[in-house]
């Protein structure tokens, strides 16, 4: 498979004719610059490459448009939040999982990390594996790239017991977690972890899980993303959330925190230090009035920043992108907060970092990339390094996965139309 570009803008940089071959596995093997095309090329105008969806909660796109206009605060969101995940069903899961994927493709999302923790039926009783499977089969049908980051949750909050709606995201222990994990490792492959939070998980069962997963598994774990939850640390454990991850020896380059909102400037230096990825969702943070973590700072101390559309108001990497760079501004009073190259990457390789994965277009690394219509209404005149800063996923055009378009103008590859597939979904849902 050959795709020939007129322009790639690569983290940030421009390359002009350059054509890319992919191996039978979708893994790019050659990368020209100043070719031409030859016949049975993919051509294609501007492009830039796949976009990692870092962090994702699909059911949740089922709240968008009734939750963000009466005011209250992440915890009444998350009450909500709760309603609408007692509803799930293997089935309906399925679907609503295809349709945001759809969604997110059509996007430019080409790898998503779906961070999954409604495991059981309502109540807890086992399945056993059929909510993942559902996650799992619905990212196969549309095309995108999963990692499916199975979720230790497993207490209500630090020191209590899960509530009746939290009943049906519990394994019971770390030990039931692990075995519950390693049987779904033989059905999925590349399954990816994670830990709800220190909320959700106690000190001593993060080692345990951190510990009990192989090496080279990515561990995801929401990290500060509300005051509350720094106070419930530090109240329990009379450190802060990174310090207790820190304290039990499980920060590493394998570790990727989501939101860091709230840090000190120990946090920054710890997390930095151990080379974490860091996912920022500056769409659904802004959304749910959790504050504007230190980036910045986090990328400068050493971490790797990755963006990720959390709970799916937003279905668009370059507003997250936007977001990155905005919210730092107003936060700053400074411009230029991130270089263009840093954006590019967070976009995309820090993304495929976190879910662990090898940057797109690298040589080893997956051929997956968008097209960016270069003359529409918001991406006309643009330098086409700055297209990061003025396109939105109405400019993306084609969505190419491994060599080969995944999806096109909006459908994918089979015609398809992610808003027909979320009609259907939602309905079902709230049936
Ligand atoms: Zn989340």
């Amino acid at each position: 498979m050959t795709v020939w570009c007129e322009r790639l803008v690569l983290d940030g940089v421009v390359h002009d004719r350059v054509r890319l071959t992919a191996d039978a596995t979708g893994a790019t093997s050659g990368f020209i610059t100043d070719a031409s095309p030859a016949p049975g090329d993919l051509v294609l105008g501007t492009a830039v490459p796949g976009a990692a969806n870092a962090h994702s909660h699909a059911f949740h796109r089922a709240l968008r448009g009734r939750t963000h206009g009466d005011g209250g605060d992440f915890w009444t969101w998350r009450e909500l939040m709760y309603r609408t995940a007692s509803r799930l069903t293997p089935a309906r899961y399925r679907s609503l999982a295809a349709a945001v994927f759809a969604e997110m493709l059509t996007a430019g999302y080409t790898a998503v990390g779906e961070f999954h923790y409604v495991h059981h039926q309502p109540g807890g009783t086992p399945y056993p594996h059929e909510m993942e499977l559902a996650v799992a089969a619905a990212a196969a049908d549309v095309g995108i790239r999963l990692t499916l980051l199975d979720t230790a949750y497993l207490a209500g909050g630090v020191g209590e017991r899960l509530s009746a709606e939290q009943a049906r995201f519990g394994d019971g222990s770390a030990e039931a977690y692990l075995r519950r994990w390693q049987e779904l490792s033989t059905l999925i492959p590349g399954l990816g972890a994670a830990i709800h939070s220190v909320r959700a998980v106690s000190s001593t069962d993060i080692r345990t899980i951190v510990e009990g997963l192989p090496d080279d598994v990515p561990v995801h774990i929401h990290l500060s993303e509300q005051p509350k939850e720094n106070e419930a640390s530090l109240a329990a454990y009379g450190v802060t959330p990174t310090g207790l991850l820190a304290r039990e020896g499980v920060l590493s380059t394998r570790v990727s925190v989501v939101h860091a909102t709230h840090l000190t400037e120990d946090d920054v230096r710890e997390l930095g230090g151990a080379g974490v990825s860091v996912v920022m969702c500056p769409t659904t943070e802004g959304d749910l009035g959790d504050g504007i973590g230190p980036a910045r700072e986090l990328l400068d101390a050493g971490a790797t920043i990755a963006v990720g559309s959390d709970q799916n108001a937003v279905v668009d990497p370059l507003l997250e992108i936007r977001g990155l760079e905005i919210q730092d501004r107003l936060r700053s009073l400074r411009r230029g907060r991130f270089s263009m190259p840093e954006l590019g990457t967070a976009m995309s390789a820090g993304g495929y970092r976190s879910l662990a994965r090898r940057a797109p277009l690298s040589i080893g690394g997956l051929l997956d990339l968008v097209e960016i219509d270069t003359r529409s209404v918001r991406t006309i005149g643009a330098e086409p390094d700055q297209l990061l800063l003025c396109a939105t996923a109405a400019d993306v055009r084609r969505v190419v996965v491994g060599g080969r378009v995944a999806a096109s103008a909006g459908r994918l590859a089979d015609g398809r139309q992610p808003a027909d597939m979320l009609a259907e979904a939602l309905e079902e849902v709230a049936a």
